[in-house]
């Protein structure tokens, strides 16, 4: 399986979360690769995790972690004309492979985003977002993902958290309350799945989690459905998760095919093969 939502470092008041602390997780959870998200805009933890210091733990572990970049898209004069394709550019050379995640206290559509989204576009360069009711901001039914999945055709986005899975119902209103119980129809992400083929989304941290199993049944038929469209993540960010052996979407994606709830296709994409297919790795 290859984590593609992980994250290590010092990000809250609990002990920094060490490097082999993490292979060691995905040693005991047949995880050959995750992939390592820095922290780079104040409003995502308490502390800031750089893209220099994922390149370093990247290289000191290159068959097991894969880097991503992160750029607050508030650098400089902030404002659109900052030279984002210039950085962006530079980490790729370094190594990096996605963007993420892109988690910063703005509208999804505020204009220096935007210019982030079209830098990642042209230097092929997916992206992994994170929406709630302070980052990455939208409205119910993700109108501003929308429009920009539909402006920038070029660019992979791949969606997740809190103010983005609830949305895999047609029921969903109040942006402040989580998301529970049985699915409705008319959410927008099965909606947004179906029209537009540079959108995706990660399974990681307890939004997706949550998403696919309040409504268990449910939940199998979108993975199956939505084969092409889904990775494996955890957004591991805590010592505890990992000590306390909380993380549970190996578990339940490895319990899901046992018990034949989805197919081996299915699950091969889901745990590897899109991420193979859609980012720039082994
Ligand atoms: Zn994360």
């Amino acid at each position: 399986m290859i984590d593609i939502h992980c994250h290590c470092g010092k990000l809250y008041w609990d002990p920094e979360i060490k490097p082999e602390l993490v292979l060691k997780w995905m040693d005991a959870n047949d995880v050959r690769k995750a992939a390592l998200h820095p922290i780079e805009n104040p409003e995502e933890t308490v502390y800031y995790v750089t893209t220099w210091y994922i390149l370093e733990v990247c290289e000191q572990y290159p068959d097991r972690f894969i880097p991503f970049m992160n750029v607050d898209p508030r650098r400089l004069q902030s404002d659109a004309s900052v030279p984002f394709h210039r950085i962006i550019e530079e980490y790729k050379e370094r190594g990096c492979k996605g963007f993420g995640e892109c988690m910063s206290g703005l509208y999804t559509d505020d204009p220096r985003l935007q210019a982030i989204y079209e830098a990642c576009g042209k230097l092929e360069i997916p992206i992994i977002f994170h929406q709630d009711s302070l980052r990455t901001r939208d409205e119910v039914g993700l109108v501003r993902f929308e429009k920009m999945i539909r402006k920038f055709k070029d660019t992979v986005f791949i969606g997740h958290g809190p103010g983005f899975w609830p949305n895999i119902s047609g029921d969903w209103e109040d942006l402040q309350q989580p998301a529970t119980g049985p699915v409705t129809p008319g959410g927008a992400i099965p909606r947004i799945f179906t029209e537009y083929p540079n959108a995706y989304a990660d399974i990681s941290a307890g939004s997706g989690y949550n998403a696919l199993t309040r409504d268990p049944e449910f939940g199998y038929e979108f993975m199956e459905r939505f084969q092409d469209k889904l990775f494996f993540g955890t957004d591991i960010c805590h010592t505890s998760q990992i000590e306390e052996d909380r993380i549970e979407h190996a578990r339940y994606l490895r319990a899901a095919l046992a018990d034949g709830k989805i197919s081996q296709q299915c699950f091969d994409k889901i745990a590897e093969g899109n991420a193979l297919r859609v980012f720039d790795i082994e």
